[in-house]
């Protein structure tokens, strides 16, 4: 996550600028004892949670659990990248950025650079194909398909003729050589050497980054040839799951209007987006990825989504209505007459259907549940018992305790059975029982355990510097069996090995760990410890994680000796059981 500006100018910044002053520039702070308090602007609410701490320079939001330090901030509500913010904050601040290690500098050199001038390159090649007669059959059917000159124009559509090395040639000539065209998915290698072009013959979509950068391509063809389409492949500049099409140009009016219109292809966004439905996104060529939602998310937190109307449209938009509350987004559905994608329903009904349809959209919960009813008979026990177990898992990924029972509510009236029959299903299915198919690994039931612990630890370090001095005597940092704690501890340790005192908006320019900051923005704002024999305390904890530690030890140790044994695998077994031993004798050492 980190530029290359210096640590010691990053520091500087962050110790001039204030993070109260900063967050109030962009919504109404109110002061809540030694801390600030806000309705959250990254989730929707009615009774603040945010907190701005100025002793601690960190903001945490109890409801969503957004966090951070004053870069973080800015990346989050701006959506910009950790080099801008410090940049934004370093003017303000008086700091200078020495020029050569400026935003754009770092931006415009390296391979990303490079790649994204080949794709460039290739997009205005393609999109000028589409004004020479070559193009002139691929432009007929663009205007059959009802996308006019200047839909084409505006999302810079081209075509790719059918040679074999037409892009080869040009590219060449523009002095772009072929490992590069390989790395930016242009090319094929041939079996026998040399190269020839990925794209031929087809119709072609450029897909550009939120900066409207291009950075990969899909593409169609004009008949009814097999595969319809094709895409680039992944890259260093294009990560399938990391992009959504069409964002470059709906993100402002997604952001207006807070809401998006999520499709899947190419063509259901174009439709969509000239005829005037414009806060569109489309999820193309990949099932939706967290990523993709989250990207989302920085422009709006409601959701409509409008998949194919066919059963793999139904399954990819259950799956995708998961991610979405999994990232606490609001999401409603639409389901188009069964054989039909948005592009067809808008030219056979026209938007303002389309737009009619939008409004109509189903809440998630009836829309799964009208799915599932039409899959599994509710009426008979074996078909109340899946369509319980489906929407349970559904409705256990809702982050608020509250929403959740909401819906357990509704799911015992719609299936008529007693709400506490389904709680104690619910808890079945948490516990990791019979619906996953799975026992929680030794991993996820020490986890739980463990959490509590380690997080007082952090709470503790944060509070004095002498108990992280004393802790690192008696600990290491593999000793938190919690990933996130053993991160935050080793950068703790590290600062104190180096006689530097902690603050904690300065740990999070180093963290670099999305849940790793969560849970130390968290425990900033857990109300101070005051312990009395602190000593013994400390002492208990310390004797806590380590009895844990080698209890995980122990359980991932039983669990490879059954794999060997049932592998057969002599030799292996033979060095398990031995070290079983010497960890059996270590823990009586210490008990
Ligand atoms: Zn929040």
């Amino acid at each position: 996550m980190k530029g290359r500006i210096p640590d010691h100018i990053v520091e500087t910044v962050l110790s001039r600028v204030n993070i109260v002053e900063v967050v109030s520039e962009f919504i109404p702070l109110k002061r809540a004892g030694r801390n600030f308090r806000a309705l959250c602007p990254f989730h929707q609410e009615k009774t603040p949670s945010f907190m701005v701490s100025t002793d601690k320079q960190i903001y945490h939001c109890f409801g969503c659990g957004a966090g951070g330090n004053v870069f973080n901030f800015l990346m989050q509500f701006e959506r910009i990248e950790f080099p801008e913010a410090v940049e934004i904050l370093a003017k303000k601040a008086g700091v200078v950025i020495p020029e050569s290690l400026s935003y754009d500098t770092k931006e415009s050199s390296g391979i990303n650079a490079q790649l994204q001038k080949a794709c460039e390159t290739a997009a205005s090649f393609y999109e000028n194909n589409l004004s020479v007669p070559c193009g002139t059959q691929a432009r007929e059917y663009l205007l059959k398909r009802g996308i006019p000159q200047e839909a084409i124009k505006a999302f810079r559509m081209g075509f790719a003729v059918e040679k074999w090395d037409a892009l080869i040639n040009h590219l060449r000539s523009k002095g772009i050589n072929l490992s590069l065209m390989e790395k930016a998915g242009l090319v094929v290698p041939k079996e026998g050497g040399g190269y020839y072009d990925r794209f031929r013959n087809r119709i072609i979509f450029p897909i550009l980054d939120v900066k409207a950068r291009v950075i990969g391509f899909g593409a169609r063809v004009l008949d009814k040839t097999l595969p319809k389409y094709i895409n680039s492949p992944e890259t260093p500049l294009y990560i399938k799951g990391k992009n959504l099409y069409g964002l470059w140009l709906s993100k402002d009016v997604i952001r207006d209007l807070d809401a998006a219109v999520v499709v899947e292809g190419y063509l259901d966004f174009i439709s969509a987006f000239q005829q005037g439905v414009r806060n569109v996104v489309a999820s193309s060529g990949t099932a939706l990825t967290a990523e993709q939602a989250r990207l989302i998310k920085r422009y709006t937190h409601n959701v409509v989504m409008v998949y194919d109307g066919d059963a793999s449209g139904q399954i990819a938009t259950i799956r995708a209505l998961d991610i979405f509350i999994e990232e606490d987004m609001q999401v409603r559905v639409v389901s188009l007459p069964e054989g039909q994608d948005p592009d067809l329903f808008i030219r056979k009904n026209g938007i303002e259907c389309f737009r009619a349809l939008i409004l109509k959209a189903q809440p998630l919960f009836d829309y799964k549940m009208s799915v599932l009813k039409s899959r599994y008979d509710a009426k008979e026990i074996e078909g109340k018992e899946k369509i319980c177990s489906e929407m349970l898992s559904t409705i256990q990924k809702f982050r608020r305790p509250v929403v959740k029972s909401e819906y357990f509510k509704k799911l015992a009236q719609e299936l008529k059975v007693k709400e506490e029959a389904l709680l104690q299903e619910a808890k079945l299915f948490h516990t990791g029982g019979k619906e996953r198919g799975l026992a929680a690994s030794p991993a996820v039931v020490a986890q739980k355990s463990i959490h509590s612990v380690e997080q007082f630890l952090i709470k503790l370090m944060l509070e004095e510097d002498a108990i992280i001095a004393e802790l690192k005597d008696k600990l290491e940092p593999d000793d938190f069996l919690d990933e996130r704690t053993a991160k935050i501890v080793t950068l703790m340790f590290d600062c104190i090995a180096q006689g530097k005192g902690i603050e904690p908006s300065k740990l999070l320019t180093h963290l670099g760990d999305a849940e790793a900051t969560r849970l130390l923005c968290e425990s900033t704002f857990l109300p101070d410890i005051n312990i009395e024999n602190r000593e013994k305390i400390l002492a208990d904890c310390v004797q806590r994680l380590k009895a844990k530690k080698l209890t995980f030890k122990r359980q991932c140790l039983q669990e490879e000796i059954k794999a060997a044994q049932e592998k057969g695998d002599e030799e292996r077994l033979h060095k398990l059981i031995a070290e079983f031993d010497t960890l059996i004798k270590t823990r009586r050492g210490t008990g």
